[in-house]
């Protein structure tokens, strides 16, 4: 088999960009990534500008562990100009090839790119270009883009960046970083989050606004679907190389992705979370004594269920921090292991209670299985579960980690089956229009309100040409 394989391009990811008139470039990047840890844990790079050159400093890691300040490492990148980018651990493929920001030489000179998100073309286009010669360096969907701009006749670094991005599909937040520019891209359905700052002496772009405020840079305005920015050191350009297609902005981002205290496309993350509790409950509401979050990812829905119910919100499972995300791990058992060592139950607060049991959302179903059990064990009388997100019905193929539709519990099973399955007294989901209530649309999910991709919980898909995943088994709108 190939090195590339598409199945792993299940890539969640941070990126970072910073244009500033001092040296610091580099620990506000630093600073910026650790910001996004979240998006991305497997490893970090950045690649900053010294008024001569780009150079790149890259790990395996967390930021902390790679980025620390007064390194003889950290010293040699400074400069007024830098991007970076944080890799979400996927199913395995682990190697420093992949590692983000890339750092090329092309004919006009170096050209780093850093991607949040997932090209649905890309097997063909690599394909392609292998053919006509291409030497490839990694195993991922973006070293793609660099190779399109080497091969571009056009003249300016911009033009060639542009020329490139017309023929790649899918989604995609990129910051790059020619001579002296930094440049933010956005695809033109605007799958992926990318954000606009300002320093006092420069600009700063962020996959999520909690990137801005840790480099006490202010939030200027999301970076449009379609829109690219060059900054240097006359200030901002913008330009809408691509054809209008409307936006299609993703509604995962709200359910479980970008960090609580962000705001992207101008609503706040944590109050639609806390508002997609309170349509929860008063959807399917059940009497009960406590309202228990899964850690973290549930506790801001819980507390907006709580609230909207009348029920007391207690910490009933605690978690363990100081290991990644359970999702990650390759295998089942792994999966079923992590669970364990994540979260406990804090006895004192559910045993001889009914509990409700709130997480963001239910994948493989290892999470809810194990949580329900670890209820009971602890002495709940009742457990009722309830998903602050309609059912994941269908993979995402714009840069969200999600196993393949088979192992999708909610695509075989209907809530009461999920329920006995993960021995649950009862299972409800948000609704689609609960959703959609909670992001501001009164009417729930219609044709009025503007288009957002909830392919995962519809199976909508807004790219709807046949790209290569979706010609290698999984149809469009399954
Ligand atoms: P599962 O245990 O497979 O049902 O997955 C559901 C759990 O994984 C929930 O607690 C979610 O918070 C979390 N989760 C859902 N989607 C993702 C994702 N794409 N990446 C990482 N974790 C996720």
């Amino acid at each position: 088999m190939s090195a590339f394989n598409e199945d792993q391009f299940n890539e969640e990811c941070a990126v970072f960009g910073v244009f500033t008139s001092d040296n610091s470039a580099h620990h506000l990047t630093a600073l910026g990534l650790h910001a996004l840890q979240h998006r991305g844990q497997e490893a970090t790079g950045m690649v900053s500008f010294n008024g001569t050159s780009l150079n790149a400093l890259r790990g395996f890691g967390h930021v902390g562990d790679n980025f620390n300040a007064d390194t003889a490492e950290m010293d040699a990148m400074a400069g007024h100009m830098a991007i970076g980018h944080n890799r979400y651990s996927t199913t395995g493929l682990s190697e420093y090839r992949n590692i983000q920001p890339f750092l090329t030489e092309l004919a006009f000179g170096q050209f780093a790119l850093a991607h949040n998100g997932n090209l649905i073309n890309a097997a063909r286009l690599r394909a392609s270009l292998v053919s006509a010669g291409s030497l490839f360096q990694s195993t991922t969907d973006t070293e793609i883009i660099i190779h399109l701009v080497a091969r571009s006749h056009r003249k300016t670094p911009i033009d060639r960046l542009t020329e490139a991005l017309m023929q790649i599909e899918g989604a995609y937040a990129l910051v790059c970083a020619f001579d002296n520019q930094l440049v933010g891209v956005r695809d033109p359905l605007g799958i992926r989050p990318l954000v606009l700052g300002k320093l006092e002496d420069g600009y700063v772009l962020a996959s999520e606004t909690c990137g801005l405020d840790i480099v006490g840079a202010e939030f200027v305005r999301d970076i449009e679907p379609g829109e690219m920015v060059v900054i240097d050191g006359e200030g901002i350009t913008s330009s809408r190389p691509f054809s209008e297609t409307g936006s299609r902005f993703c509604v995962f981002e709200y359910v479980y992705f970008a960090r609580p205290d962000s705001v992207v496309e101008g609503r706040g993350v944590y109050a639609t979370r806390k508002q997609i509790g309170k349509e929860l409950a008063k959807e399917s509401g059940i009497k009960a004594d406590v309202v228990v979050p899964v850690p973290d990812s549930g506790v801001p829905a819980a507390l907006g269920y709580a609230e909207e119910a009348g029920i007391p919100f207690d910490l009933g499972i605690i978690r363990n921090h100081y290991i990644g995300r359970t999702f990650i791990q390759p295998t089942q058992a792994g999966r079923t292991q992590s669970v364990r060592m994540k979260h406990n139950a804090n006895i004192a607060t559910v045993k001889g209670k009914s509990v409700i049991l709130i997480d963001d959302s239910i994948v493989r179903g290892t999470t809810s299985r194990k949580i329900v059990s670890m209820m009971r064990e602890a002495g709940a009388t009742q457990v009722h579960m309830r998903i602050a997100s309609p059912p994941t019905i269908s993979p995402c193929y714009y840069g969200v980690d999600t196993p393949d539709k088979d192992k999708l519990i909610a695509s075989y099973m209907n809530a009461d089956e999920i329920a006995a399955e993960i021995g649950a007294d009862s299972l409800s989901f948000v609704s689609d229009d609960g959703l959609y209530r909670a992001m501001g649309f009164t009417e729930g999910r219609n044709s009025s309100c503007p288009q957002m991709c909830d392919a995962c919980f519809s199976g909508d898909y807004p790219v709807k040409t046949a790209g290569d995943r979706f010609s290698s088994g999984v149809k469009n709108g399954e």
